[in-house]
Protein backbone atom coordinates (compact mmCIF):
# COMPACT_ATOMS: atom_id res chain seq x y z
CA UNK A 1 0.00 0.00 0.00
CA UNK A 2 1.42 3.70 -1.17
CA UNK A 3 -0.22 6.91 -1.65
CA UNK A 4 -1.18 7.24 -5.39
CA UNK A 5 2.31 9.85 -5.92
CA UNK A 6 4.36 7.29 -4.61
CA UNK A 7 4.23 5.45 -8.13
CA UNK A 8 5.73 8.28 -9.34
CA UNK A 9 8.75 7.60 -7.29
CA UNK A 10 10.84 4.53 -8.03
CA UNK A 11 14.12 3.76 -6.53
CA UNK A 12 17.18 4.96 -8.17
CA UNK A 13 18.53 3.75 -10.89
CA UNK A 14 22.03 3.70 -9.51
CA UNK A 15 20.71 1.45 -6.52
CA UNK A 16 20.16 -1.69 -8.79
CA UNK A 17 23.76 -1.36 -10.04
CA UNK A 18 24.84 -1.04 -6.47
CA UNK A 19 22.70 -4.18 -5.50
CA UNK A 20 24.88 -6.29 -8.36
CA UNK A 21 28.36 -4.99 -7.41
CA UNK A 22 27.26 -5.91 -3.55
CA UNK A 23 26.22 -9.43 -5.44
CA UNK A 24 29.59 -9.89 -7.30
CA UNK A 25 31.35 -8.97 -4.12
CA UNK A 26 29.84 -11.43 -2.00
CA UNK A 27 31.09 -13.99 -4.61
CA UNK A 28 34.78 -12.64 -4.02
CA UNK A 29 35.07 -10.63 -7.29
CA UNK A 30 36.77 -7.70 -7.71
CA UNK A 31 34.91 -4.39 -8.56
CA UNK A 32 36.54 -0.87 -9.59
CA UNK A 33 33.59 1.26 -8.85
CA UNK A 34 33.30 4.17 -11.15
CA UNK A 35 29.71 4.46 -10.45
CA UNK A 36 29.82 6.32 -7.45
CA UNK A 37 29.80 10.22 -7.25
CA UNK A 38 32.01 10.80 -4.40
CA UNK A 39 35.13 11.68 -3.62
CA UNK A 40 37.45 8.84 -2.73
CA UNK A 41 39.77 10.28 0.47
CA UNK A 42 38.33 10.93 3.75
CA UNK A 43 36.98 14.79 5.27
CA UNK A 44 40.24 16.50 5.19
CA UNK A 45 41.95 16.50 9.05
CA UNK A 46 41.50 19.90 10.44
CA UNK A 47 37.53 19.82 9.57
CA UNK A 48 37.54 16.81 11.67
CA UNK A 49 38.93 18.02 14.08
CA UNK A 50 36.60 20.94 14.28
CA UNK A 51 33.91 18.66 14.29
CA UNK A 52 35.25 16.65 16.78
CA UNK A 53 35.77 19.66 19.00
CA UNK A 54 32.83 21.15 18.40
CA UNK A 55 30.82 17.71 19.71
CA UNK A 56 33.23 17.72 22.99
CA UNK A 57 32.17 21.14 23.47
CA UNK A 58 28.76 20.44 23.22
CA UNK A 59 27.26 20.94 19.76
CA UNK A 60 24.82 18.13 20.45
CA UNK A 61 21.27 20.16 20.24
CA UNK A 62 19.39 21.30 17.28
CA UNK A 63 20.47 24.70 15.89
CA UNK A 64 18.53 27.25 14.55
CA UNK A 65 16.08 26.42 11.63
CA UNK A 66 18.13 28.83 9.77
CA UNK A 67 21.84 26.97 10.47
CA UNK A 68 23.80 27.97 13.15
CA UNK A 69 25.01 32.15 12.92
CA UNK A 70 28.83 30.93 12.25
CA UNK A 71 28.28 29.19 8.96
CA UNK A 72 25.49 31.61 8.17
CA UNK A 73 28.14 34.33 8.08
CA UNK A 74 30.67 32.15 6.51
CA UNK A 75 28.26 30.98 3.65
CA UNK A 76 27.28 34.80 3.41
CA UNK A 77 31.13 35.80 2.53
CA UNK A 78 31.53 32.72 0.14
CA UNK A 79 28.61 34.17 -1.66
CA UNK A 80 30.08 37.52 -2.11
CA UNK A 81 33.30 36.50 -2.73
CA UNK A 82 33.46 33.59 -4.76
CA UNK A 83 30.00 34.89 -6.32
CA UNK A 84 29.39 37.84 -6.38
CA UNK A 85 26.18 37.26 -4.17
CA UNK A 86 24.53 39.30 -1.75
CA UNK A 87 22.62 37.58 0.45
CA UNK A 88 21.69 38.70 4.22
CA UNK A 89 22.57 35.81 6.05
CA UNK A 90 20.10 36.14 8.89
CA UNK A 91 17.35 36.16 6.49
CA UNK A 92 18.13 34.72 3.17
CA UNK A 93 20.80 31.84 3.89
CA UNK A 94 19.08 28.30 5.15
CA UNK A 95 21.63 25.60 6.19
CA UNK A 96 20.34 22.14 4.85
CA UNK A 97 21.16 18.67 5.32
CA UNK A 98 22.70 17.99 2.14
CA UNK A 99 22.01 19.81 -0.58
CA UNK A 100 19.71 17.02 -1.31
CA UNK A 101 17.44 18.34 1.13
CA UNK A 102 18.19 22.25 -0.01
CA UNK A 103 16.66 21.08 -3.40
CA UNK A 104 14.01 19.05 -2.13
CA UNK A 105 12.39 21.96 0.20
CA UNK A 106 12.91 24.60 -2.66
CA UNK A 107 10.51 22.57 -5.22
CA UNK A 108 8.21 21.21 -2.21
CA UNK A 109 7.79 24.72 -0.98
CA UNK A 110 7.85 27.08 -4.72
CA UNK A 111 6.15 24.59 -7.18
CA UNK A 112 2.33 23.93 -7.66
CA UNK A 113 0.06 21.15 -8.02
CA UNK A 114 0.07 20.54 -11.66
CA UNK A 115 2.63 23.11 -12.33
CA UNK A 116 6.04 22.27 -14.53
CA UNK A 117 9.71 22.38 -14.05
CA UNK A 118 12.05 22.76 -16.43
CA UNK A 119 14.95 19.95 -16.25
CA UNK A 120 18.12 19.34 -17.69
CA UNK A 121 18.67 16.38 -19.97
CA UNK A 122 20.43 14.33 -18.93
CA UNK A 123 20.43 15.42 -14.89
CA UNK A 124 20.66 14.33 -11.76
CA UNK A 125 17.70 13.38 -9.99
CA UNK A 126 15.08 16.39 -9.45
CA UNK A 127 12.08 14.25 -10.51
CA UNK A 128 10.78 12.86 -7.33
CA UNK A 129 11.45 16.68 -5.19
CA UNK A 130 8.73 17.42 -8.15
CA UNK A 131 6.83 15.07 -8.26
CA UNK A 132 6.67 15.17 -4.48
CA UNK A 133 5.17 18.76 -5.31
CA UNK A 134 2.39 17.76 -7.65
CA UNK A 135 4.63 19.29 -10.20
CA UNK A 136 5.68 17.41 -13.86
CA UNK A 137 9.44 17.35 -14.59
CA UNK A 138 9.62 18.92 -18.38
CA UNK A 139 13.32 17.69 -19.75
CA UNK A 140 15.23 19.90 -21.78
CA UNK A 141 18.31 18.50 -23.77
CA UNK A 142 21.20 19.69 -23.35
CA UNK A 143 23.29 19.62 -26.81
CA UNK A 144 26.14 17.10 -26.67
CA UNK A 145 27.72 19.30 -30.07
CA UNK A 146 28.32 22.46 -27.91
CA UNK A 147 29.75 21.25 -24.90
CA UNK A 148 26.44 20.15 -23.26
CA UNK A 149 25.25 23.79 -22.97
CA UNK A 150 21.34 24.21 -22.79
CA UNK A 151 19.12 23.51 -26.29
CA UNK A 152 18.31 26.82 -26.30
CA UNK A 153 15.41 26.31 -29.36
CA UNK A 154 13.97 23.33 -27.60
CA UNK A 155 13.80 25.16 -24.22
CA UNK A 156 11.97 27.79 -25.71
CA UNK A 157 9.53 25.46 -27.04
CA UNK A 158 9.39 24.11 -23.35
CA UNK A 159 8.08 27.30 -21.99
CA UNK A 160 3.98 28.10 -21.22
CA UNK A 161 2.17 29.44 -18.65
CA UNK A 162 2.06 26.66 -16.32
CA UNK A 163 6.14 26.28 -16.09
CA UNK A 164 7.05 27.44 -12.29
CA UNK A 165 11.05 26.51 -12.51
CA UNK A 166 13.89 26.00 -14.62
CA UNK A 167 16.51 23.69 -13.13
CA UNK A 168 20.23 24.55 -13.81
CA UNK A 169 23.78 22.54 -13.13
CA UNK A 170 26.77 23.64 -13.32
CA UNK A 171 29.13 22.62 -13.20
CA UNK A 172 26.97 19.22 -14.59
CA UNK A 173 26.41 16.27 -13.50
CA UNK A 174 26.77 13.65 -15.08
CA UNK A 175 28.15 15.30 -18.12
CA UNK A 176 31.42 17.25 -16.39
CA UNK A 177 30.07 20.31 -18.66
CA UNK A 178 29.88 23.78 -17.23
CA UNK A 179 27.18 26.82 -18.31
CA UNK A 180 29.13 29.32 -20.44
CA UNK A 181 28.00 32.96 -19.86
CA UNK A 182 26.11 33.06 -23.24
CA UNK A 183 23.40 30.46 -21.66
CA UNK A 184 23.13 31.92 -18.85
CA UNK A 185 22.20 34.99 -20.44
CA UNK A 186 20.02 32.90 -22.97
CA UNK A 187 18.49 31.47 -19.82
CA UNK A 188 17.25 34.87 -18.23
CA UNK A 189 15.69 36.69 -21.09
CA UNK A 190 13.48 33.74 -20.73
CA UNK A 191 12.90 33.31 -16.93
CA UNK A 192 12.15 36.66 -17.05
CA UNK A 193 10.02 37.06 -20.09
CA UNK A 194 7.95 34.26 -18.81
CA UNK A 195 8.19 35.34 -15.33
CA UNK A 196 9.76 31.60 -13.90
CA UNK A 197 12.12 30.97 -11.08
CA UNK A 198 15.42 29.53 -11.71
CA UNK A 199 17.31 26.74 -8.94
CA UNK A 200 20.52 26.96 -9.78
CA UNK A 201 22.31 23.58 -8.17
CA UNK A 202 26.05 24.72 -8.12
CA UNK A 203 27.34 21.62 -5.39
CA UNK A 204 30.29 20.90 -8.10
CA UNK A 205 31.24 24.64 -8.66
CA UNK A 206 34.91 24.33 -6.54
CA UNK A 207 35.76 21.29 -8.74
CA UNK A 208 36.67 22.92 -12.35
CA UNK A 209 39.48 22.76 -14.49
CA UNK A 210 42.07 24.65 -16.56
CA UNK A 211 40.72 28.10 -15.14
CA UNK A 212 37.32 27.70 -16.25
CA UNK A 213 35.03 30.50 -14.59
CA UNK A 214 32.09 29.49 -12.58
CA UNK A 215 29.04 32.11 -12.75
CA UNK A 216 26.68 31.89 -10.52
CA UNK A 217 23.14 32.67 -12.38
CA UNK A 218 21.80 35.00 -9.60
CA UNK A 219 24.79 37.14 -10.14
CA UNK A 220 23.20 38.18 -13.59
CA UNK A 221 20.60 41.00 -13.86
CA UNK A 222 17.58 40.07 -14.08
CA UNK A 223 17.89 36.67 -11.80
CA UNK A 224 18.89 37.66 -8.63
CA UNK A 225 15.35 38.56 -7.70
CA UNK A 226 14.31 34.26 -9.30
CA UNK A 227 16.97 31.92 -8.69
CA UNK A 228 17.83 29.70 -5.72
CA UNK A 229 21.17 29.31 -5.04
CA UNK A 230 21.73 25.81 -3.86
CA UNK A 231 25.47 24.31 -2.68
CA UNK A 232 26.82 22.58 -0.23
CA UNK A 233 30.18 20.83 1.39
CA UNK A 234 29.49 17.21 -0.15
CA UNK A 235 32.10 17.33 -2.74
CA UNK A 236 34.31 20.42 -2.26
CA UNK A 237 35.32 18.62 0.65
CA UNK A 238 34.42 15.29 0.70
CA UNK A 239 32.39 15.65 3.91
CA UNK A 240 29.25 13.44 1.96
CA UNK A 241 28.65 12.38 4.83
CA UNK A 242 28.28 15.08 7.66
CA UNK A 243 25.02 16.46 5.67
CA UNK A 244 25.86 20.04 5.18
CA UNK A 245 24.09 21.70 2.50
CA UNK A 246 22.98 25.42 1.79
CA UNK A 247 20.78 27.90 -0.12
CA UNK A 248 20.81 31.72 -0.46
CA UNK A 249 17.63 33.47 -1.96
CA UNK A 250 15.55 36.32 -1.45
CA UNK A 251 14.18 36.82 2.02
CA UNK A 252 10.81 36.61 0.02
CA UNK A 253 11.70 32.86 -1.48
CA UNK A 254 13.37 31.78 1.67
CA UNK A 255 9.89 32.75 3.78
CA UNK A 256 7.65 29.86 2.49
CA UNK A 257 11.29 27.37 2.05
CA UNK A 258 12.06 27.93 5.74
CA UNK A 259 8.40 27.36 7.32
CA UNK A 260 9.04 24.31 5.54
CA UNK A 261 12.22 23.60 6.83
CA UNK A 262 10.71 23.92 10.43
CA UNK A 263 9.35 20.41 9.97
CA UNK A 264 11.85 18.06 7.60
CA UNK A 265 14.60 17.42 9.31
CA UNK A 266 14.65 20.73 11.82
CA UNK A 267 18.06 21.40 11.22
CA UNK A 268 21.48 20.20 9.40
CA UNK A 269 23.69 17.84 12.05
CA UNK A 270 25.11 20.59 15.33
CA UNK A 271 28.56 19.59 15.29
CA UNK A 272 28.73 19.07 11.35
CA UNK A 273 27.65 22.75 10.82
CA UNK A 274 30.78 23.89 13.25
CA UNK A 275 33.07 21.79 11.03
CA UNK A 276 31.25 23.40 7.72
CA UNK A 277 32.37 26.69 8.85
CA UNK A 278 36.27 25.71 9.16
CA UNK A 279 35.59 24.26 5.95
CA UNK A 280 34.57 27.37 4.15
CA UNK A 281 37.60 29.79 5.72
CA UNK A 282 40.00 26.62 4.87
CA UNK A 283 41.55 25.87 1.34
CA UNK A 284 41.10 22.52 1.63
CA UNK A 285 39.19 21.85 -1.41
CA UNK A 286 42.29 22.44 -3.33
CA UNK A 287 44.11 19.39 -2.54
CA UNK A 288 41.32 17.64 -3.33
CA UNK A 289 40.33 19.70 -7.20
CA UNK A 290 43.94 18.93 -7.85
CA UNK A 291 44.01 15.24 -7.32
CA UNK A 292 41.10 15.18 -9.30
CA UNK A 293 42.47 17.45 -12.45
CA UNK A 294 45.52 14.60 -13.17
CA UNK A 295 42.58 11.98 -13.06
CA UNK A 296 40.91 14.01 -15.22
CA UNK A 297 43.63 14.10 -18.14
CA UNK A 298 43.85 10.12 -17.89
CA UNK A 299 40.12 9.22 -18.03
CA UNK A 300 39.82 11.68 -21.21
CA UNK A 301 43.06 10.24 -22.58
CA UNK A 302 41.96 6.45 -22.01
CA UNK A 303 38.38 7.77 -23.58
CA UNK A 304 39.98 9.03 -27.19
CA UNK A 305 41.83 5.76 -26.85
CA UNK A 306 38.93 2.95 -27.16
CA UNK A 307 37.59 3.28 -30.64
CA UNK A 308 34.11 4.96 -30.83
CA UNK A 309 34.12 6.54 -27.15
CA UNK A 310 34.20 10.16 -27.35
CA UNK A 311 32.93 12.88 -24.97
CA UNK A 312 33.58 16.85 -25.18
CA UNK A 313 36.71 17.82 -23.09
CA UNK A 314 35.83 17.72 -19.18
CA UNK A 315 35.14 21.08 -17.26
CA UNK A 316 34.29 20.22 -14.02
CA UNK A 317 32.82 18.24 -10.88
CA UNK A 318 33.94 14.04 -11.57
CA UNK A 319 31.97 12.89 -14.21
CA UNK A 320 32.84 11.78 -17.53
CA UNK A 321 29.66 10.87 -20.05
CA UNK A 322 30.63 9.60 -23.36
CA UNK A 323 29.01 7.33 -26.44
CA UNK A 324 29.94 4.10 -26.10
CA UNK A 325 32.65 2.14 -27.96
CA UNK A 326 32.22 1.00 -30.98
CA UNK A 327 29.87 -1.63 -31.64
CA UNK A 328 27.07 -0.85 -28.76
CA UNK A 329 24.16 0.58 -28.89
CA UNK A 330 22.30 0.18 -25.88
CA UNK A 331 23.82 1.34 -22.74
CA UNK A 332 21.92 -0.58 -20.41
CA UNK A 333 23.48 -3.82 -21.88
CA UNK A 334 26.39 -2.53 -21.99
CA UNK A 335 27.03 -1.65 -18.49
CA UNK A 336 25.63 -4.68 -17.29
CA UNK A 337 28.01 -7.01 -19.42
CA UNK A 338 31.17 -4.86 -18.21
CA UNK A 339 29.78 -5.31 -14.71
CA UNK A 340 29.18 -9.29 -14.91
CA UNK A 341 32.28 -10.08 -17.20
CA UNK A 342 34.89 -7.63 -16.07
CA UNK A 343 34.10 -6.15 -12.60
CA UNK A 344 34.28 -2.66 -13.83
CA UNK A 345 30.93 -0.76 -12.89
CA UNK A 346 29.66 2.14 -14.53
CA UNK A 347 25.83 3.78 -14.70
CA UNK A 348 24.39 3.72 -18.18
CA UNK A 349 23.29 7.20 -19.86
CA UNK A 350 19.73 6.73 -19.68
CA UNK A 351 19.17 6.68 -15.67
CA UNK A 352 20.00 10.74 -15.99
CA UNK A 353 17.13 10.89 -18.98
CA UNK A 354 16.17 10.24 -22.48
CA UNK A 355 19.62 12.22 -24.05
CA UNK A 356 21.52 9.79 -22.27
CA UNK A 357 20.68 6.55 -24.12
CA UNK A 358 23.82 5.18 -25.95
CA UNK A 359 26.47 6.61 -23.24
CA UNK A 360 27.56 6.15 -19.90
CA UNK A 361 28.88 8.03 -16.63
CA UNK A 362 32.06 7.33 -15.79
CA UNK A 363 32.92 8.90 -12.45
CA UNK A 364 36.83 9.36 -11.89
CA UNK A 365 36.47 10.00 -8.08
CA UNK A 366 39.04 6.88 -7.68
CA UNK A 367 42.62 6.38 -7.73
CA UNK A 368 44.94 6.57 -10.94
CA UNK A 369 45.65 2.93 -10.42
CA UNK A 370 41.83 1.68 -10.48
CA UNK A 371 40.98 3.82 -13.58
CA UNK A 372 44.14 2.62 -15.37
CA UNK A 373 42.48 -0.93 -14.34
CA UNK A 374 39.18 -0.36 -15.21
CA UNK A 375 40.25 0.98 -18.92
CA UNK A 376 42.83 -2.19 -19.36
CA UNK A 377 40.06 -4.46 -18.73
CA UNK A 378 37.30 -3.25 -20.99
CA UNK A 379 39.83 -3.01 -23.77
CA UNK A 380 40.46 -6.68 -22.85
CA UNK A 381 37.17 -7.29 -22.81
CA UNK A 382 36.24 -5.48 -26.53
N1 LIG B 1 23.21 18.01 -6.82
C1 LIG B 1 23.94 17.23 -7.63
C2 LIG B 1 24.08 17.60 -9.06
C3 LIG B 1 24.54 16.07 -7.12
O1 LIG B 1 25.28 15.29 -7.93
C4 LIG B 1 24.38 15.75 -5.75
C5 LIG B 1 24.97 14.51 -5.13
N2 LIG B 1 25.32 13.48 -5.92
C6 LIG B 1 23.63 16.62 -4.96
C7 LIG B 1 23.06 17.73 -5.53
C8 LIG B 1 23.37 16.36 -3.49
O2 LIG B 1 24.49 16.39 -2.69
P1 LIG B 1 24.42 16.40 -1.10
O3 LIG B 1 23.01 16.13 -0.70
O4 LIG B 1 25.37 15.38 -0.63
O5 LIG B 1 24.84 17.79 -0.70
Amino acid sequence: MQAERMSHIPFSGIRQILENCSRLESQGRDIVHLEIGRPDVDTPDEITAAGISALENGAVHYTSNYGIEPLRQAIAEKFRTDNGLLYDPDSEIIVTSGATEAVFLTIVSLVDQGQKVLVPDPAWTYDPAIRTAGGTPVPYPLDPTRGYQPHLEALKDRLSEDVALIVLNSPHNPTGSMLEQESIEAVRDLAVEHDVLVLSDEIYEKIRYNGRIHHSPAAFDGLSERTITVNGLSKAYSMTGWRVGYLGAPASLVDPIIRLRQYTSTCAPAMAQHAGVTALQSNAEQQLVSAFASRRELVMKRIADVPGMSCPELAGAFYAFPTLPAGFEDDETFARDLLEEVGVALVPGRVFGETGRGRVRIAYSNSAERINQAFDRLETWL
